[in-house]
């Protein structure tokens, strides 16, 4: 049988058609082969390095999809490369890419940036920015607000969305480091 597929993109939506097919939450796959849902996340959407070979084959195996002849790193990896230049960040503010902080009561949110991702995030297939949306100016790491205008590049959740904010950025904290020390970001 021929390859099944033609490129690393098709073989990454293949493993999530096959996963929806078998009726398998992203959750309940991670746990048979035992790898973290955020890594399975991470990987249909795009992102190489987000599991290891062996935990990549036992998904391929578990989902009943066919792993591609190359070494499946260098087919992942391709699909992750050249991502257009510049820095890219993510419009959501509920993204592991994000990390929420506070000035005084004030929650604010710095995005990290999204790694080899292309367009779309490599968090959560947002289709990524570049520039503040306030006044079109390009965007630098390490600002959570726009060099130029001061507005801020992600939108905070409105007020009262959750019912402990602090609480709810310390958790949102919590995971934006963990997709960061995976991602080297
Ligand atoms: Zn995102
Ligand atoms: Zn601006």
């Amino acid at each position: 049988m021929r390859a099944v597929m033609d490129t690393p993109r098709d073989f990454l939506a293949a493993l999530r058609r096959g996963r929806l097919a078998a009726g398998l939450t992203q959750s309940a796959l991670a746990q048979k082969v035992g790898c973290k849902q955020s890594a399975l996340s991470m990987l249909e959407h795009g992102s190489a390095t987000a599991v290891s070979r062996e935990t990549l084959a036992r998904i391929a195996d578990a989902v009943g999809v066919e792993l591609p002849p190359e070494p499946a790193a260098a087919v992942l990896a391709a699909a992750a490369a050249a991502p257009p230049a510049g820095f890219a960040f993510c419009p959501d503010f509920e993204c592991p890419t994000n990390m929420p902080y506070f000035v005084g009561s004030e929650l604010l949110l710095l995005p990290l940036g999204s790694a080899g991702a292309g367009r779309h995030c490599a968090a959560c297939g947002e289709l990524l920015e570049r520039a503040c949306r306030a006044c079109g100016a390009p965007v630098r790491r390490g600002c959570g607000c726009c060099t130029a205008c001061g507005a801020p590049l992600v939108a905070a959740p409105a007020a009262g969305f959750a019912p402990d904010p602090r609480a709810w950025a310390a958790e949102r904290r919590a995971a934006a480091a963990a997709f960061s020390k995976a991602f080297a970001l």
